[in-house]
């Protein structure tokens, strides 16, 4: 069994209620953190995970939305543990700059630290490993393929596919659909992909948050996807506009009619067990 929790649900939009873009994925004892946005270790918390529990963080792609707490991740992961545990971190190419400019940031942070605790002798450790397509993690029954996806003009951007006894998810990020993620989610028990609901997105009336429709899905596109790749559930999130409380049924029936499988979706903390099909 794999354990999917939707930590983050929301998106650039700041919304009060929802976390920017976060997924943390357990199998077995290893824990994937996938992106960082807004408030990411808050929602973590609640589940009792902390930074320093996480075995591996991985990045989709490197807007701001999805790495906004990377900052906040590197910080809390260093001062909560109390042994070398360096943080890894797999992400497309960009992924090493973004993290030395982080750091950057933070150098009079950790020079404070270092100066005032005895026990703190040396920065943050990070291992940052740029990735853009093939197997990038096996260990101890969890295996880890890359992907590339279509996000342009971000790009590189990835999605990522993690198998763990049988079971597998497949983590689209911010994606239209392309031929490489229907291969890298075809046939997985459950596909975590992001959406936006064009059909409102439309009708806004500043060009600027319109020009959001041509590098992201529609809930009806991400549903064709799950549907060609024939996965067993398709979990939505990164919704927007942010979706409020009763409005489930209206972005469940746009899936829906595209495909025909189980459709999750819902708040922060929405948690889903995928176990595997054994069936095509
Ligand atoms: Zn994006
Ligand atoms: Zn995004």
């Amino acid at each position: 069994m794999i354990e999917v929790t939707l930590l983050g649900t929301g998106s650039p939009m700041v919304d009060p209620s929802r976390a920017g873009p976060s997924t943390l994925v357990r199998a077995g004892d290893q824990t994937f953190l996938v992106d960082c946005g807004r408030g990411v270790l808050m929602r973590a918390a609640a589940i009792g995970v902390g930074a320093a529990n996480i075995t591996a963080l991985l990045l989709t792609h490197l807007h701001s939305d999805h790495i906004t707490d990377l900052s906040d991740v590197i910080t809390t992961r260093w001062v909560t543990t109390f042994t070398r545990t360096p943080l890894l971190v797999i992400g497309p190419p960009g992924t090493a700059a973004v993290v030395d400019a982080t750091l950057a940031a933070l150098a009079y942070d950790i020079s404070y630290r270092i100066g005032h605790h005895a026990d703190i002798t040396e920065p943050p450790s990070i291992e940052v490993e740029e990735v853009t397509d093939g197997v990038v993690w096996g260990r101890d029954g969890v295996r880890i393929s890359v992907a590339p996806t279509d996000h342009r003009p971000v790009e590189p951007t990835i999605g990522f596919r993690i198998e763990f006894d049988g079971a597998s998810v497949v983590l689209a990020g911010d994606s239209v659909p392309c031929a490489s993620l229907d291969a890298l989610a075809d046939g997985a028990d459950a596909l975590v992909h992001t959406v936006i609901r064009k059909d409102l997105v439309e009708l806004v009336p500043q060009q600027r948050l319109r020009d959001i429709l041509d590098y992201h899905s529609s809930v009806e596109q991400a549903a064709d996807t799950a549907a060609r790749a024939d996965v067993g559930t398709l979990i939505l999130t990164h919704y927007v506009p942010p979706l409020t409380p009763g409005q489930e049924d209206d972005w469940r029936a746009l899936a829906d009619k595209a495909f025909h499988g189980r459709v999750e979706l819902g708040d922060d903390l929405h948690r889903v067990e995928v176990t595997p099909r054994n069936v095509r």
